[in-house]
């Protein structure tokens, strides 16, 4: 990277005019090529310290040198290096040309300055976002709702125009129908926009009576939504032509509804497919038999099999989520059997299994049989 001019002739960059012409004096006769002779790089050095001081020598080049930086100066060809030009002509065409890819529509000059936009043209309205909330039910189940909100909205009186019907926009004389002014900074002239026309170009005659000239007016809107059985957290739904109406005449945005799903104490839902923990007796478990589990159509049975695991899910094809998108496709539901171990058992009932107990082999829990085969190893 090139050195900027600061560090050539090595002052701070808030040194006066007088530090840099003795900065300068020092530098330039440390580096003479009479004292020199033969030395390239002194000889280049030299030729570098007359460039940067060129430039930070004179106020208002040097003003123009810190606005711009020093990559952006010497790229615009008004570093006046070595044998360049001398003089400093300042040439807002190609200044504006030069920076305005840098600063966007700061500068002006380069003749292609940003236009004030025709006031009585037609222009879509923006677009709304909303969030909804949805019980679970209603995101699985899909519902209908009605939505309530206040916007500003394009006035009606004038279609956004701001002007009394019947009168119309005259030319804004603040900046003569451009939309922007001229600043002056210093050495440079700014555009920006227009405050007494806000950049339109254009002021109204007589201010519409409904919006006082704003072009735009508080309305309570109530949009009524299909909300398609399926959709999720995240889901966003386009409501076509529900966004802000559009300026004289022109199409309404639209409104973005995205939504958000509450959970539900029971089924949790991963994507299409739910899940569902459902504690089973361990009788059931060991004998299989029928369960009776809830989904959202309502509640429904299952087969158990027998000797069924906790843990295990039970798979029920297609009584998921339906999809939202592809009609007819649904996820599944998942089961997952949570087997419950009896409490407060009667003397009776302790007896029954006591019984049941003393007529077990190893056989019936194959899993505690290998567990303790693999201690009797560990110890033997
Ligand atoms: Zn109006
Ligand atoms: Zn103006």
């Amino acid at each position: 990277m090139a050195e900027d001019f600061y560090s050539i002739l090595e002052v701070p960059r808030n040194a006066s005019q007088d530090d840099i012409k003795k900065a300068y004096r020092r530098l330039a006769m440390k580096y003479h090529p009479d004292h020199n002779p033969g030395d390239k790089t002194a000889e280049e050095k030299f030729k570098n310290i007359g460039a940067a001081y060129e430039v930070l020598g004179n106020e208002e080049k040097k003003r123009i040198y810190d606005q711009v930086g020093h990559e952006a100066y010497t790229r615009s060809g008004q570093g006046g290096g070595p044998g360049g030009p001398g003089g400093f002509n300042v040439n807002f065409e190609d200044l504006g040309d030069v920076f305005g890819s840098m600063f966007g529509d700061m500068f002006g000059g380069g003749g292609g300055g940003r236009r004030a936009r025709d006031p009585n043209a037609p222009m879509r309205g923006s677009d709304l976002e909303y969030n909804l909330r949805l019980t679970f039910n209603e995101a699985v189940k899909g519902c209908v709702k009605e939505i309530g909100f206040t916007l500003k909205d394009t006035c009606g009186t004038c279609r956004g125009s701001g002007a009394e019907p019947g009168t119309s926009r005259k030319k804004c004389p603040k900046c003569n129908g451009t939309g922007q002014i001229l600043m002056s900074r210093g050495f440079f002239q700014m555009k920006s926009t227009c405050p007494n026309c806000r950049g339109m170009g254009s002021i109204v005659e007589k201010p519409c009576h409904d919006c006082h000239g704003e072009g735009k007016v508080s309305r309570k809107r109530s949009v009524k939504l299909n909300i398609p059985a399926g959709v999720d957290s995240g889901s966003r739904l386009r409501s076509a032509g529900n966004g802000e109406t559009g300026r004289m005449g022109g199409p309404n945005g639209d409104l973005y509804v995205t939504l958000v799903v509450e959970e539900h104490p029971i089924f949790k839902r991963e994507g299409l497919n739910l899940f569902v923990e459902v504690p089973i007796p361990f009788t059931k478990a060991a004998l299989g038999g029928e369960v009776e589990v809830p989904t959202i159509d309502g509640p429904d049975k299952i087969k158990v099999p027998a000797g069924t695991q906790n843990g295990t899910d039970i798979r029920m094809a297609g009584k998921g989520v339906p999809s939202p998108s592809s009609k007819g496709r649904r996820g599944d539901q998942f089961v997952r059997v949570s087997i419950e171990v009896p409490v407060k058992l009667s003397s009776e009932q302790k007896e029954i299994l006591q019984k049941f107990d003393a007529s077990c082999t190893k056989e019936e829990h194959p899993r505690f049989k290998a567990f303790m085969d693999k201690i009797k190893k560990l110890f033997n």
